[in-house]
């Protein structure tokens, strides 16, 4: 079955992985909600090009997922430009690094409602489109993190083991209703997200920005590799095809081989 014609929903989607996943969509014919933060020359200069490769709409929300009444909005949205959504990918997320003991508590909660409250909000106003339709993709940008821990990144892995808690208990649900939800979960992707971690592990670390990219972040990968938007993006477009309509409540991990070692 193709997805020409279905609507897909990606948070966190004019940067990085985000971005990816929305290219790989509009190359299949997908109507695109597109959402994120940025300059509004970039977004309207990627919607337009999302709308040529696609021949279908791309619309855009700047809604701030921390907030869930702007979640409600963002739903709204496509309920009436496209009635619904088919493939919802929560994947907008944010990273703090420090220790535990100092840990600002503003930066604590802001990745909890973005990293893994907002996954929550979207997917129960989801559902409900997904069930009348019979059919639908939830997937969720988790994390190598999801599956293993890191020091100084306390926040971000109790979120992103949460999603991976929270994706299963929905695929338990959503089983008989043609609708699946999986994590994907990747090891580290060169992103905006990545690099802005940089300053602050060399400074948790004490080290240099050589020795961040070599010792911290490509320590653990056995690759040596990063690991690419594109790759990221090819597993979300498999999930959403016919094939992978018995994959549901999996955690693929995309990660170099990190989480086996
Ligand atoms: P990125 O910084 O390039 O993209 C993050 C996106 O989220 C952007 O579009 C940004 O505007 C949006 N965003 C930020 N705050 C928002 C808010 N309050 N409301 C709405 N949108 C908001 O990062 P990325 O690396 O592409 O990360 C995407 C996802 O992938 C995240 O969930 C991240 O945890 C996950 N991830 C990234 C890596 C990596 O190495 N880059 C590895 C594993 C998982």
């Amino acid at each position: 079955m193709s997805l020409k014609g279905k609507t897909a929903l990606i948070t966190g989607s004019t940067s990085g992985i985000g971005l990816a996943y929305a290219k790989s969509l509009a190359a299949e014919g997908v109507n695109l909600l597109i959402n994120g933060f940025g300059d509004a020359d970039a977004i309207e200069k990627e919607r337009l090009a999302l709308e040529q490769a696609s021949g279908a709409k791309a619309i855009y929300s700047g809604h701030d997922l921390t907030k869930p009444e702007e979640i409600e909005a963002m739903m709204a949205q496509a309920a009436e430009a496209f009635g619904g959504v088919d493939i919802l990918i929560n994947n907008a997320g944010t990273q703090h690094v420090a220790p535990v003991e100092e840990f600002p508590l503003d930066k604590w909660s802001l990745i909890i409602k973005l990293n893994l409250e907002s996954a929550f909000h979207t997917t129960r106003l989801a559902v409900p489109y997904m069930k009348q339709r019979k059919w639908g993709r939830i997937i969720q940008t988790a994390s190598a993190h999801s599956l293993v821990a890191s020091p100084f990144k306390s926040a971000y892995v109790t979120a992103k083991h949460g999603l991976a808690g929270f994706t299963k208990t929905i695929a338990l649900e959503l089983a008989t209703f043609g609708i699946t939800a999986n994590c994907i979960s990747p090891g580290y992707v060169w992103t905006p997200l990545v690099e802005g971690q940089i300053p602050d592990t060399m400074k948790a670390r004490n080290m240099t920005r050589e020795q961040v990219i070599n010792d911290v972040l490509l320590a653990g990968q056995p690759t040596k590799e990063f690991v690419t938007v594109e790759q990221v993006a090819a597993i979300a477009m498999f999930l959403c095809s016919d094939p992978a309509s018995n994959i549901t409540g999996a955690n693929i991990s995309v990660d170099g081989g990190w989480t086996a070692a």
